[in-house]
């Protein structure tokens, strides 16, 4: 049974990962958080007048595949201080082990989820759908160090696989008082044919006050360690600086949509029929 197993394989990560501190945050059995009104939806980027941009990076695993991991993108962002917020599949946080120790225990990054196993969530409904947002968020919650006594933990946030969602899976992610986090520049890093400067003039070219940017880290973004001493330095020569996708959230009101789309409504329906 497909449910059992994915339930097996994350208490068999939970014991791995052994009795942390952050143990005692939220499960399924606890009652979620509210998230606030404004927040409900497809989040693109948030209203400010702050020249800020929250750089993001998705660190994808199917079911039937072992991802990479982008030292080189992880390596910049350390050197130069940038501010990144990766969000992670459960399945790679398990293949990941040491990696996503080092990540979530960074300062520097914030990790939302990208759900357990990449899973089309505009084609998978009911139970699956919910056990693919559920496990990624619970085995996260315990790996997560626990943050300082007195520290404001960030808001959790999900990012859907392939950006596409129904309304049911949306308003699912939602009402675990989780945000929903799309983005409104696109690196289009997966296409092995769009080189290191095309994505530092395309994001150089989008950026705006508040802007979300997407990328990937889990060795599919073929050039985008390349990419980032390309547009990081030009951006911050704009007067921009880079934020986490929960310090831009309080910044200001997010923009947002009722659709989960690439740069317009509808654009994303060709992985609808390559993908479960
Ligand atoms: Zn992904």
């Amino acid at each position: 049974m497909k449910s059992s197993g994915l339930a097996a394989t994350l208490l068999v990560c939970i014991v791995l990962a052994g009795p942390s501190p952050g143990a005692g945050s939220p499960t399924a059995a606890s009652s979620p958080p509210v998230l606030p009104d404004s927040w409900h939806g497809s989040i693109r980027s948030v209203r400010t007048a702050e020249k800020v941009v929250a750089l993001t990076f998705d660190l994808c695993e199917g079911a039937k595949e072992t991802a990479g991991y982008d030292a080189g993108v992880v390596a910049y962002l350390r050197a130069n201080g940038v501010k990144a917020t990766f969000f992670a599949g459960g399945k790679w946080l398990r293949s990941h082990p040491e990696q996503a120790g080092q990540l979530l225990a960074d300062p520097l990054f914030e990790i939302g989820s990208h759900g357990w196993s990449h899973r089309n969530l505009r084609q998978v409904s009911g139970k699956a759908m919910q056990e693919e947002i559920d496990l990624a968020g619970e085995i996260l919650s315990a790996l997560r160090p626990k943050p300082p006594i007195g520290a404001a933990a960030g808001p959790p946030l999900f990012r859907f696989p392939y950006g596409t969602c129904s309304s049911e899976a949306l308003a699912y992610v939602n009402s675990r008082g989780v945000a929903a986090i799309q983005w409104d520049v696109v690196t289009g890093d997966p296409d092995h044919k769009v080189s290191a400067a095309a994505i530092a003039r395309t994001v150089s070219g989008a950026v705006h006050p508040g802007a979300i940017v997407i990328a990937h880290a889990n060795g599919r973004g073929w050039h985008t360690a390349a990419a980032l001493p390309l547009f990081i330095p030009r951006l911050k020569a704009m007067g921009y600086r880079f934020v986490t996708v929960g310090e831009l959230l309080a910044m200001g009101e997010p923009v947002t949509v009722t659709e989960c789309y690439e740069r317009k409504p509808g654009d994303n329906r060709r992985y609808d029929r390559s993908s479960q």
